[in-house]
């Protein structure tokens, strides 16, 4: 059994991260100051005594001196453009950085393993296509995604040199879209919006034309490459990339959403924010040969999964508008 550290515990990918967790026998601590995570996702596990919740923000440093932690999944940041930019863009870039640092601290002082999620975004707009692990990116240092992708740069960077020179076990794997049960209806990223608008009755928001697109991976397969790059030779450390290579455009992912909800929803066009990536779709070359993992849900099968998981949000959310 090993003691598992999960920051951002309360969250879309921490929570399903824990129940997987738990349901292996390990022993999990979770963390998160609930900024974006809700402590529903993981009310079912408060009284299981392999699980112990414990509020705190990862901008400030963590001491656990009653237990040996054995590995450390740092997934605490704000994930979705909308909750990331505007007035806790600030709060972001710290989170990415600050995080980072008193994560790896933590780890160095335990022995521990220590996970970080990076992102695609540290790709930004790419000019390679599909984007390997090798390509440098192409981030607009100065944009409104600059506080995610350039925090999520710095946090790599940081923890290849906590590797390099204190020795630290480090492991970083590079996220593309994902989605699935434990999503915020409120969260703002397009597959949540569009099902939860189909759900009730509103129109679908297309930011642009639609023509940009997107690779979404189902959560269950996400989290099984998360695991497996944890547990994966020492000498691995990473960047290797996790996502489903399966690409479509944003009209098609409506187009399904309303097909699979029926109702009235229409397809109604917003302004596309400033650096909104045209193009993402992740080779995953790296991540079969080293971990021995793809995803295995398709998308259809994945929504049908999500938007059950929804139905049952349904009526929270129409409270709410
Ligand atoms: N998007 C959209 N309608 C929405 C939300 C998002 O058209 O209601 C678009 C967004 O502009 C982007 C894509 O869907 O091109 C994916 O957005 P999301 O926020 O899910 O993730 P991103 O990949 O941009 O971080």
């Amino acid at each position: 059994m090993n003691s598992i550290l999960v920051t951002g515990g309360t969250g879309f990918l921490g929570s399903n991260l824990c129940h997987r967790l738990i349901s292996n026998g390990d022993k999990v601590i979770c963390i998160d100051n609930n900024y974006t995570g809700r402590l529903q996702n993981i009310a079912d596990l408060l009284n299981n005594p392999n699980f112990r919740f414990i509020e705190h923000d990862v901008c400030s440093p963590l001491s656990i001196n009653d237990t040996k932690i054995d590995q450390i999944y740092n997934l605490a940041c704000p994930a979705s453009p909308p909750a990331y930019q505007g007035s806790h863009s600030i709060q972001t870039t710290k989170t990415c950085v600050l995080g980072a640092i008193n994560m790896l601290d933590l780890a160095k002082k335990h022995h521990a393993a220590i996970l970080q999620t990076s992102t695609s975004e540290i790709y930004g707009n790419p000019l390679i296509h599909p984007q390997p692990e090798t390509y440098l990116g192409n981030v607009n240092p100065i944009g409104i995604r600059s506080c995610y992708d350039e925090g999520k740069r710095c946090a790599e960077s940081l923890f290849f040199d906590y590797h390099r020179h204190e020795g630290v076990n480090i492991k970083v794997v590079r996220i593309f879209n994902t989605y699935g049960p434990n999503m915020d209806p409120h969260d703002g990223r397009v597959v949540s919006n569009f099902i939860c608008q189909a759900l009730s009755g509103q129109d679908l928001t297309i930011y642009g034309q639609g023509n940009q697109t997107r690779s979404f991976c189902y959560v269950d397969d996400l989290i099984e490459g998360l695991i497996r790059m944890m547990n994966s030779p020492k000498d691995f450390t990473g960047p290797v990339n996790l996502g489903n290579p399966g690409e479509f455009t944003i009209k098609e992912l409506a187009q399904k959403v309303i097909a699979k909800i029926g109702g009235s929803s229409q397809i109604v066009y917003r302004d596309l924010p400033a650096d909104d990536p045209c193009l993402r779709r992740p080779d995953i070359t790296l991540a079969k040969t080293k971990l021995g993992w793809e995803p295995k849900i398709k998308l259809d099968e994945g929504l049908d999964k999500t938007i059950a998981y929804f139905e049952t949000q349904i009526n929270l959310f129409k409270k709410a508008i």
